[in-house]
């Protein structure tokens, strides 16, 4: 018998597209229109080295039934029957709904375990959702987009005790240790926070997959040049009258044992008209690349850093959540380098505070200097970018820094009690401190934390998501 994988929720919330996502073909029809009624589809799928059938039950939640009962159909009852785990999801930029609370009740008191998924969390319009669905008490949510293929990993973390209890293997005990500040402080009731420890497997099919780089900047600062460097061929043409860019090829190579993809960012380097002699930045085709990449490399022109549009794209690469890359180019052409080193250090400071520590590389896409130390750095920055902080550590660290600096007095005066801290996801790294009084929490402890978690569990450079989360 096969590993079964069954994928619930209310109209609407990406089921198809996730079961699209997972089959790796077109096989479900994904509509815009909630509740349109389809067969219940199965399909053999899977995750890396994990292979399983998945039920689709889209379509088959009866939206025009207005009785709550009436919206759990037979065919989705039965799916949840024939499955050995339940992939549950939410719309994370809906939020938590009253439908997605009651297919909860229904799914705690099912016998087949539930792994839930929070959907669309691309980007930061996911983020309260996401924390909201730890309410529903179904254990931690998995951050995921099924539309962009976000959370893969973590999906595959969730699902592999329950592939191995499928083979008939026991999963390995975990790590007791992560436990202990649950008894020394939080009490009862935290049964549904587990640990963020990773799986060795899971961070081993991460490090098999490719990692994504996406080349990005104005026109002219040098990305056709670097890339054909990287690639080690001359599979773009550059010159004084760039634009002759040929459409980018998907490309692979191997860097320091690990596979290294370039995002294609075709569309930034073509140019409509060769005659035109100013390209613009196409602002979409930098979303699209920034959106598919996990490191993206913002190359400037060593005699404009970061200006405006630099400093825009740097933004929007730390809005999205991904680790970046400075590449100051034509280095060879600086003459006073020292003063624009400190000039560039000064503007980052400045102008990026919230990637602090951000990997700033001088090169030379001419002569080919500074290469090795643009791919160190990207894939430096992409192992930071995957961190993964144990719970127990956290927690050890937070009882420290909240003793050095002690949390507010709210207006009634009582103190505001961090109660635990834990890691829900990487790329980005991802904290929350559950707190009774989130609201009253202000923003500057918010920063005092997030710089502190940079320095002590060595997060450099990356963006770092972090919420106060209401604990009941
Ligand atoms: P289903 O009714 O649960 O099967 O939902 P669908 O798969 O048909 O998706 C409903 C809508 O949500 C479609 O417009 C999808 O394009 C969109 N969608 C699905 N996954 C994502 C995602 O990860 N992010 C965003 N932003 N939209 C998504
Ligand atoms: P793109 O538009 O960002 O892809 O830029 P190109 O790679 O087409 O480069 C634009 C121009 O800058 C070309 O004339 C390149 O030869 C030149 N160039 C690229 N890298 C360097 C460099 O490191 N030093 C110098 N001096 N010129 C460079």
């Amino acid at each position: 018998m096969g590993f079964k994988v069954a994928i619930i929720g209310r109209p609407n919330v990406g089921k198809s597209t996730l079961f699209n996502r997972l089959i790796g073909r077109r096989v479900a029809i994904v509509h815009d229109r909630p509740g349109v009624t389809r067969d219940r589809r199965e399909g053999q799928g899977g995750i890396a080295d994990m292979a399983f059938t998945l039920i689709d039950t889209a379509g088959l939640e009866d939206a025009t039934d207005d009785s709550i009962e009436g919206r759990m159909r037979g065919q989705t009852e039965q799916a949840i029957r024939d499955a050995d785990v339940v992939l549950f999801l939410i719309d994370a930029r809906a939020g938590v709904t009253p439908l997605d609370a009651f297919f909860a009740d229904h799914l705690r008191k099912s016998p087949t375990p539930v792994i839930l998924v929070a959907n669309k969390c691309e980007g930061k319009a996911g983020a309260p959702g996401l924390y909201e669905s730890y309410g529903l008490g179904l254990g931690d949510p998995v951050p995921f987009s099924a539309e962009h293929g976000e959370g893969l990993d973590d999906l595959y973390e969730a699902l592999l005790p329950h592939a191995r209890k499928h083979d008939g293997l026991e999963a390995s005990p975990e790590d007791e240790d992560d436990w202990d500040w649950a008894d020394a402080d939080a009490g009862k009731g935290d049964d549904d926070i587990e640990d963020g420890d990773i799986h060795a497997e899971a961070e081993a099919a991460a490090a098999a997959r490719p990692l994504q780089m996406a080349v990005v900047g104005r026109p002219n600062v040098g990305k056709s040049t670097i890339v054909n460097r990287l690639l080690g061929e001359d599979r773009m043409l550059t010159g004084p009258e760039a634009g002759l860019t040929r459409d980018a090829i998907a490309s692979e190579w191997a860097y320091k044992g690990r596979t290294i993809r370039l995002v294609d960012t075709a569309g930034l380097r073509r140019r409509a008209n060769v005659s035109d002699s100013v390209e613009r930045l196409s602002t979409s085709n930098t979303i699209a690349a920034i959106r598919m990449a996990h490191v993206v490399v913002l190359v400037m022109d060593a005699n404009a850093i970061l200006d405006k549009q630099d400093l825009t794209i740097a933004r929007l690469a730390i809005e999205e959540g991904r680790a970046l890359v400075i590449v100051v180019n034509k280095w060879d052409v600086v003459e006073k380098r020292r003063e624009a080193l400190a000039r560039l250090q000064d503007r980052l400071e400045t102008s990026l505070p919230q990637v602090r520590g951000v990997p700033t590389v001088t090169m030379s896409a001419l002569s080919g200097k500074g290469l090795d130390q643009l791919m160190d750095a990207v894939v430096d920055i992409y192992e930071i970018w995957n961190r993964r902080v144990p719970t127990s550590h956290l927690n050890r660290w937070l009882a420290e820094m909240t003793e050095r600096h002690p949390p507010p007095a709210t207006q009634g005066g009582r103190r505001i009690r961090l109660r635990y801290m834990t890691q829900v996801r990487t790329r980005p790294p991802t904290f929350a401190v559950f707190t009774q009084r989130a609201d009253e929490m202000p923003d500057s402890y918010g920063r005092y934390l997030v710089n502190g978690l940079r320095e002590t569990f060595g997060l450099p450079g990356v963006p770092i998501r972090f919420a106060m989360r209401k604990r009941r």
